[in-house]
């Protein structure tokens, strides 16, 4: 992911190479470049506006430091821009100050969060929390038991309603499950929450519901990095719908250009918190803007 915006800017700085001066001229070039680049990577236009608004006049008002050529100082502001529309400083994880601290995860079906759900209480346990495994997700009737397969590889307990009981209330079963790690002392609870293919105003209700029901510290939208512009309309839907604290990327071992997930920060005004990239367990962090930016820049 991310190779082609990669190879793409530093085409655009290696033209910059040996010039003593940048002149209004080379400016506007690199600009353009930048902005060619930033396109065919798929990044959301407002942002591209944005951010190749904010090169040029960097590049223009040009913070001199006499330690860094023309080219330098360019990749410099280009790193620091980059930064700031992945959302600035890495966002932690913020715990309940007492009880266990909720965490409600929501997004489309397939965009990973079953998966993820694991991951994310695979993480949690090698920072000495105790978490529990909330299956809410009643919509896709393999979705519980994917879940109880996943919290098995990962050692973690899975909360489902007793099979057998119909399809259950997932408003419920979330609401519950809080009440059952506070008897079970499990710190933290990942509530799954049912996902459609595409954006869906009972599936919204729900998830709102659940949230109500649940009142979580953290509600984490999880987005497929893999789908495009789509990744955009989808995020700001979820805003509208249901809300949410902060942005889990997934997939970002895909090879698609992956322009639009890093959109989604900038044009929601939420961080990226986590970003997930592959299948094994541990190919999931906490999501550092500067070390994507310099990734990115490598
Ligand atoms: P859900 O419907 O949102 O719960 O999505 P799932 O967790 O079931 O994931 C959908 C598919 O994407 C599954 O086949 C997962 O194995 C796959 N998947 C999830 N996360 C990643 C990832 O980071 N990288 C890759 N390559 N595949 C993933």
């Amino acid at each position: 992911m991310f190779a082609t915006l990669s190879d793409r800017l530093a085409d655009t700085f290696k033209n910059l190479r040996g010039k003593g001066r940048l002149s209004e001229a080379d400016i506007d070039a690199t600009a353009r470049e930048i902005r060619i680049a930033l396109l065919e990577a798929d990044v959301a236009l407002p942002v591209v506006k944005e951010f190749v608004g904010a090169v040029k006049e960097r590049a223009r008002g040009e913070e001199v430091s006499q330690a860094l050529n023309p080219a330098q100082q360019i990749v410099k502001i280009v790193n620091e821009e980059l930064v700031e529309i992945l959302g600035g400083e890495t966002r932690r994880l913020r715990y309940a100050k007492s009880g266990p601290t909720v965490i409600m995860l929501a997004g489309l079906q397939g965009s990973g969060k079953t998966t993820l759900a694991a991951k994310l209480a695979f993480w949690l346990k090698e920072q000495d929390k105790s978490p529990l495994l909330v299956a809410a997700d009643l919509q896709r009737p393999n979705a519980v038991n994917q879940l109880q397969v996943n919290g098995e590889r990962v050692g973690v307990p899975v909360f489902a309603p007793e099979p057998g009981n119909g399809v259950g209330d997932p408003v419920a079963v979330a609401k519950a499950s809080v009440e059952e790690a506070k008897r079970t002392l499990h710190d933290v609870v990942i509530i799954d929450t049912a996902g459609r293919l595409g954006i869906d105003a009972e599936m919204m209700k729900q998830a709102a519901d659940i949230r109500d029901a649940t009142q979580p510290d953290e509600v984490l939208f999880v987005v497929d990095a893999m789908i495009g512009q789509d990744a955009v309309n989808t995020a700001l839907a979820f805003q509208e719908g249901v809300g949410y604290d902060g942005v889990v990327l997934t997939k970002l071992d895909g090879d698609a250009r992956g322009g639009a997930a890093l959109s989604v920060a900038s044009i929601t005004g939420k961080p990226v918190m986590f970003a997930s990239a592959g299948e094994k367990m541990t190919d999931f962090d906490l999501f550092h803007p500067d070390r994507m930016a310099s990734r990115i820049l490598d």
